[in-house]
């Protein structure tokens, strides 16, 4: 409980910061932008989690309702009557952040209009519904098909989301998904990874495994052998961060992509990539956590849980092998575009190519504001970010992408960020 009344803390001090931002680029000490804080101390030992039950509901109606794939998530439904349906949707575990992720496909033998209200456990109705026929291609809801319930206040955080959601949507034969986000499943983003991994600079290995056994597989660009300096990059700790996994993946290739500049890049830099930090919260559709019921990003200072353990020997196991390390950031998702750069107080001069970059993507990307949160607390390590800069001396940013932000945005958002890390780090 405590731990969530510090997030929504957390978040209305972002979201009165945004409001009062009158300029582009904001920074603390100059503004009084604030910052994220502290991030608190948890435990991350296993806790228990509540495994979903799978199968098919089977309803009036012959109309059926299943969560039987990968990365679904639906509790239990209700037939209300008038072709009204209500689905529960469940947290993992609690105490937990408010990210409802949940994912699920309909069908019916009687072709006809539903309804469907999205009701949750201690939460509102954060994502907006994304339709597909296939579960690959998705496309939000047509606004006229959805319909809020008891509006939130405000413009920012769960408490601007309504407490329910309705959706219309016409049923037949072909199931048709429901999902908060799009599917990003271990197996389609392995999928990408093998895809990439056919160019020859490009390989993919499995660096350790989750508590499910899954692995935890990374993607290692090297073109040139004798290369010692490196870039890592993370993402997905949070199951429903799907936008920032999408930044991240948009980021990788254009940095394994065919131009001169991508090509000069890869001859003096390697990167390596674990694109999905958290396999089995995605595939059990999960709101935060891993199996262990641990938020993962809370585990960069203890290493209870075997997924940041694995990225921790790794890149220990770099280090002594004399990687330096030039560059860091871990890919979330959130209610805006936000950075959460070190602190200049903290990093100094070794934070300045951070925020050279900041500047120089939202100098090409104006349509979008650019909120940055540096944090000035990083010890004890318990976050990535400060983890990668305090052991391995990475400048390293955590890189927040908003729910809604336009796909489309997302990719060149992603393409800019790797063509100007890569200048940077070029012209160092
Ligand atoms: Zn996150």
């Amino acid at each position: 409980m405590k731990y969530s009344l510090i997030c929504l803390f957390l978040l209305s001090i972002i979201s009165i910061s945004c409001k009062n931002s009158a300029t582009l680029i904001t920074e603390k000490k100059e503004t009084g932008y604030q910052g994220q804080g502290a991030s608190p101390v948890v435990p991350t030992v296993d806790r228990p989690v509540q495994k979903q039950w799978k199968g098919i509901w089977s309803q009036e109606n012959k109309t059926y309702f299943s969560n039987d794939f990968d990365g679904a998530r639906l509790n239990g439904v209700a037939f209300d009557g008038n072709d009204h349906y209500t689905v529960w949707i469940t947290a993992e575990n609690t105490p937990i952040n408010v990210s409802p992720w949940y994912s699920f496909k309909v069908w019916t033998e009687n072709p006809r209009e539903i309804t469907i209200k999205l009701s949750y456990q201690d939460s509102r109705s954060r994502y907006y519904p994304k339709l597909s026929l296939d579960g690959v291609h998705f496309k939000p809801l047509d606004s006229t098909a959805y319909k809020i319930i008891n509006p939130g206040e405000g413009e920012f955080g769960i408490k601007a989301a309504p407490e329910f959601a309705e959706i219309a949507l016409n049923i037949d034969n072909n199931p048709t998904w429901i999902s908060a986000q799009e599917l990003y499943t271990s197996k389609r983003v392995q999928n990408w990874v093998d895809s990439l991994s056919i160019k020859p600079f490009v390989s993919n290995y499995e660096i350790g495994k989750s508590h499910e056994n899954r692995a935890i597989q990374l993607m290692e660009i090297k073109e040139n052998p004798s290369t010692k300096k490196a870039l890592m990059i993370i993402s997905r700790q949070h199951p429903p961060e799907v936008t920032g996994f999408l930044v991240m993946k948009s980021f990788i290739e254009t940095i394994t992509g065919d131009s001169p500049q991508a090509k000069e890049f890869r001859n003096k830099f390697d990167v390596f990539a674990v694109p999905l930090m958290n396999p089995d919260g995605v595939d059990n559709g999960h709101w935060r956590h891993n199996m262990g019921g641990i938020d993962l990003n809370r585990d960069w200072e203890n290493f209870n849980q075997p997924e940041t353990r694995s990225v921790r020997d790794f890149l220990n196991k770099k280090s002594d092998a004399g990687y330096e390390f030039v560059f860091g950031a871990d890919f979330h998702s959130t209610w805006d575009d936000i950075y959460y750069p070190i602190d200049s107080t903290v990093i100094g001069e070794k934070g300045k190519i951070v925020y050279d970059w900041i500047k120089s993507i939202s100098n090409r990307l104006p349509q979008k504001r650019t909120n940055i949160a540096p944090s000035n607390k990083i010890k004890p390590t318990m976050v990535s970010r400060n983890y990668f800069y305090v052991n391995h001396g990475m400048p390293a940013i955590v890189f927040e992408l908003g729910d809604n932000t336009p796909r489309n945005f997302l990719k060149e958002k992603g393409k800019v960020a790797a063509e100007e890390i890569m200048r940077l780090l070029l012209a160092d």
